[in-house]
C-alpha cells in the first residue's frame, strides 16, 4: 500500500476521528461527506480498517456494518469491548487489560494478541435501558 494520503482519505479520517465515540455506517458517512462519493467511502473504509485506523463492527439486529475510529497505537495497549446493543466500542484500562491478560497467561500459558481482541457484550447504559424497560 501507498504511504501518501489522498484527498477523500485524509478527509474521511478527519471526519471519524471527529466522530471518535461514535459508531457510524459507511451509508450515515457518505452522507455526512457528500463531497466523497459512495464508492469511495466504501474503498477507503476497507483501507483504514486494513491498517487498523477504524474497527468494524456489527451490531444485533442490524445487517448494517458500522465503523469506529481506533487511536492506533494506544488501542494496541489495551482490549476492547464491543456492545452488541447499541454497537458502541469501549477501550478497555490498560491496567485492568494487564491484569486480565497476565491472569489468562498464567492459567493457560496463552499470550493474547490485545490489539486483535475484542470482547463482546452489553455495555452498562444498555443493560440500564433494558432494566427500565421491564424485559
Ligand atoms: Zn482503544
Ligand atoms: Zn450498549
Amino acid at each position: 500500500m501507498q504511504a501518501y494520503m489522498t484527498q477523500p482519505r485524509k478527509r474521511l479520517i478527519t471526519y471519524l476521528h471527529s466522530h471518535a465515540d461514535e459508531t457510524l455506517s459507511a451509508g450515515q458517512i457518505a452522507q455526512d461527506l457528500p463531497e466523497i462519493s459512495v464508492s469511495a467511502v466504501y474503498r477507503n473504509l476497507a483501507a483504514l480498517e486494513q491498517d487498523g485506523t477504524v474497527r468494524k463492527m456489527a451490531k444485533s439486529g442490524s445487517r448494517e456494518v458500522f465503523y469506529q475510529y481506533m487511536k492506533a497505537e494506544e488501542c494496541q495497549a489495551h482490549l476492547h469491548l464491543s456492545c452488541k446493543s447499541c454497537g458502541k466500542t469501549f477501550h478497555m484500562d490498560e491496567a485492568e487489560t494487564e491484569a486480565l491478560l497476565e491472569s489468562i497467561a498464567r492459567l493457560d500459558g496463552f499470550t493474547v494478541d490485545r490489539g486483535d481482541t475484542v470482547l463482546y457484550g452489553v455495555c452498562e447504559s444498555c443493560q440500564n435501558n433494558k432494566r427500565r424497560d421491564g424485559e
